[in-house]
């Protein structure tokens, strides 16, 4: 490598400047460095992102190109497939050098596998790096020396291995190249909606960008982590770190999260800072997942659920779409991720679980709906935790564990709170019939100015009858069970 070629970084999943190991190797030898985020909605495999993650990502990369403008060299934006435009670049450049820090979705590997391939084939150096994963899906390993399965033994391996490394540094600054590359204009990429703009509500939640990671990271531990273990399956008010759409870009990486967690000046008890771990393990656990189970997103992993019996009950998937299914929790759930783009992991679970159980709809009409709506939509986590509750994937909930969602609500947002400010219409129901408005007298309903049925709708299945529907269905997957272990 010569100090005074350039040398091209891709920005990925990784749209930060801080303990970006591909970014700080470039930089190291003071050569010319191009950034570069490559739009690619070309590569065979690639799954576009959804539109909650758009507008994120128009925020972030505004936000990236702003930080690396500052330490010198700017963003160079580019749509086109990846390699191609790679190469393309190298020839513009001269660059003789690329780096990147690695993913681990399919398509992003293939097509890192052969860019890499080709680059070195022609003389170039490319280095990547790790960073969006504390672990190394190819280098844990059971006892038996074949991928976890289990999240137990998972992270047991992972609390056992060595300490994950510290972050690195941002770098000094950045040598821009000798002539400006041509970048294309963010704005030109419309990843913004426009006609409606449904996302109205994100800009009061989030602050996409490493700035706000930072932020987002700094409040959680020396405040709400106090009390993590115990306040996280409360869905209303903010009770958990909410960094999952900043870790789903690359803001901030799960190394910054655990070293907060071990040198940083933070709140709580020993057990609030190891549920916490444990959660980003589960994380870490949907990837190690995926990468050993490429179909994961569209193939049930447990395959005797291939047979289970599935409706297609489109006015039941339109309620559920719209928070109109009669269950105050589930419907508070659906209208918290249209209007912020995310949703709280214990009403995920319920709404997630009413999808598959109550309406016996496909996890995977779910899990498209999710990923079109999330800012944190994460390919590994996703259809990880839809596989989870659907009862089809590794280490899931036993199907048979059919969550009542009124219990549910009663259990986890006890006065309320949570449905009032997501479902108006019922704000001035009785706590004792805010989760069960079918169930209050009609003088009470008149006084709430609720009309069931007009201005809210009576549930689209009863709880009981669609438990023992959904008991029946499983029953053919049972069957296979049984054939199988004859
Ligand atoms: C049906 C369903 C779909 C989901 N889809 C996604 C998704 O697309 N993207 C996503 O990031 N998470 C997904 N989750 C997991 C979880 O709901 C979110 O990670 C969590 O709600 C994010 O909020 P937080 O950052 O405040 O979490 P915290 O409680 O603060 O947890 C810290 C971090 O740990 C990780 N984490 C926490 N819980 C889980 C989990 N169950 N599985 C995997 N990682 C976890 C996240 O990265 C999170 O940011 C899904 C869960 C369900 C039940």
């Amino acid at each position: 490598m010569n100090s005074s070629s350039t040398a091209l970084v891709l920005f990925r999943h990784d749209l930060r400047i801080a303990d970006n190991r591909a970014l700080a190797a470039a930089a190291a030898g003071g050569r010319p460095v191009v950034p570069v985020f490559v739009l690619d909605r070309i590569s065979p495999g690639t799954r576009p992102l959804g539109g909650a993650r758009h507008w994120w990502l128009h925020h972030s990369l505004a936000a990236l190109s702003g930080d690396l403008s500052r330490l010198g060299s700017p963003l160079v934006l580019r749509s086109g497939q990846m390699q191609a435009v790679v190469e393309t670049l190298v020839a513009e450049t001269g660059a003789d050098a690329v780096f990147w820090n690695r993913r681990y979705d399919p398509a992003g590997r293939a097509v890192d596998a052969k860019m890499k391939a080709t680059l070195r084939g022609r003389g170039l150096a490319v280095q990547s790096f790790e960073g969006q994963l504390a672990h190394e899906p190819s280098l844990l390993k059971t006892k038996g020396g074949g991928p976890f399965r289990v999240f137990t033994p998972f992270w047991k391996a992972f609390s056992a291995g060595i300490e994950p490394r510290d972050p690195v540094d941002i770098p000094a600054r950045l040598v821009q190249p000798p002539s400006p590359v041509a970048t294309e204009r963010l704005e030109d990429w419309a990843l913004l909606p426009t006609k409606p703009n449904w996302a109205e509500g994100f800009a009061a939640r989030w602050t996409p960008g490493e700035a706000g990671a930072q932020r987002a990271l700094q409040d959680f531990v020396e405040g709400r982590l106090a009390g993590y273990a115990a306040n996280r399956d409360v869905p209303d008010g903010k009770t958990t770190s909410r960094l999952s759409p900043h870790l789903a870009h690359g803001e901030i990486t799960p190394f910054q999260l655990l070293s907060a967690l071990r040198h940083g000046r933070i709140a709580g008890s020993r057990a609030d800072h190891e549920k916490f771990r444990q959660e980003v393990g589960w994380r870490e656990f949907s990837w190690h997942l995926l990468f050993h189970n490429p179909d994961l997103g569209s193939e049930n992993f447990n395959k005797s659920f291939d047979v289970f019996p599935l409706t297609a009950d489109g006015r039941g998937f339109e309620a559920w779409r719209r928070g109109l299914t009669g269950y105050p929790i589930v419907d508070a759930g659906m209208r918290e991720l249209w209007r912020t783009g995310w949703m709280h992991n214990r009403v995920r679970m319920v709404a997630a679980s009413f999808l598959v159980k109550h309406l016996l709809i496909d996890w995977r009409q779910g899990e498209t709906w999710f990923w079109d709506t999330l800012v944190d939509a994460d390919l590994a986590s996703n259809a990880a935790s839809w596989q989870w509750v659907a009862g089809s994937g590794a280490d899931a909930a036993p199907y048979f564990r059919i969550f009542n969602p009124v219990l549910q609500g009663e259990k986890f947002d006890p006065d309320g709170a949570y449905v009032r400010r997501h479902v108006p219409e019922l704000t001035n129901i009785p706590t004792r019939f805010i989760h069960r408005p079918w169930e209050a007298p009609r003088d009470v309903l008149f006084r709430a100015g609720v009309k069931l049925g007009e201005t809210y709708p009576v549930p689209v299945v009863d709880h009981e009858r669609a438990r023992r529907r959904a008991l029946a269905a499983y029953e053919t997957v049972r069957g296979q069970h049984d054939d199988r272990s004859v």
